[in-house]
């Protein structure tokens, strides 16, 4: 008999999928948001140095697995499997169109910018989401994005992905988890020798956070001040 997480890579799904994935459609609490304000220790809750600073961060989940490739090398050990208390929006026209009014709201609350990370589970699922995301760019002067997306450069959600790093270069950091063909914007394992190969030519740099030298992405902001590529000690 296959375990609770072996059927969660087998039918691409959370592990947590029966209780903690809903549709927007599901209804929404009177607080609730898709694109939620960062309480994530890790992220921080606002930007305090570099470019950004003073921006506040927020953040989107989605459903892990059935959002990604599953060409990802973290396919079967997603840290979402340790994450049982996270929401997850399922990828439907209802969260799209939820995304975009709450875009709406937060453009004009936040004149001075407002930093969303993208995604904390799950990925670029569909082309048209890209899309999307080059349309908000587009309206809302006020959004900035960072994050990491296993979609490669080579198929189509990663060429698209990559259309937009280049076009909105200072405003959509989302880097490339896990590629060693490129020379920059990726987010390596450390665990993979030629990612420490890549520490030891300095042609990337260990999260400083891993290390203990700062808080949060709030605090330190490299990834979206450099595109030399970043190592996180667990991915
Ligand atoms: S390098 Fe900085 S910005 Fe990037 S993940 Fe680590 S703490 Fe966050």
């Amino acid at each position: 008999m296959l375990s609770k997480t072996e059927l969660a890579i087998q039918n691409d799904r959370s592990l947590f999928h029966e209780f903690k994935v809903k549709s927007v459609t599901d209804g929404m609490g009177k607080s609730e948001r898709v694109i939620k304000k960062s309480t994530n220790i890790k992220l921080g809750k606002k930007v305090t140095k570099g470019k950004l600073k003073g921006m506040p961060i927020y953040t989107v989940t989605l459903e892990e697995r059935a959002t990604c490739s599953n060409t990802c090398a973290h396919y079967a050990d997603c840290y979402g499997n340790n994450m049982p208390f996270a929401t997850r929006y399922k990828a439907d026209t209802a969260l799209v169109v939820s995304m975009y009014n709450e875009l709406q709201i937060l453009n004009s609350k936040h004149k001075d910018g407002f930093l969303v990370r993208l995604h904390i589970l799950g990925d670029f699922y569909s082309l048209n989401y890209v899309s999307l995301w080059n349309k908000w760019l587009s309206e809302f002067d006020n959004l900035y994005v960072y994050g990491y997306s296993e979609r490669k450069i080579g198929t189509p959600i990663g060429n698209a992905l990559n259309l937009l790093r280049i076009k909105w270069a200072n405003r959509f950091m989302v880097r490339v988890s896990g590629d060693f063909n490129l020379k920059t914007m990726t987010a390596l394992s450390f665990d993979d020798k030629r990612a420490s190969d890549q520490l030891t030519t300095k042609q990337a740099f260990l999260c400083p956070v891993q290390e203990d030298k700062t808080d949060s992405c709030g605090t330190c902001g490299l990834c979206w001040s450099t595109d030399k590529n970043v190592i996180f000690k667990t991915h």
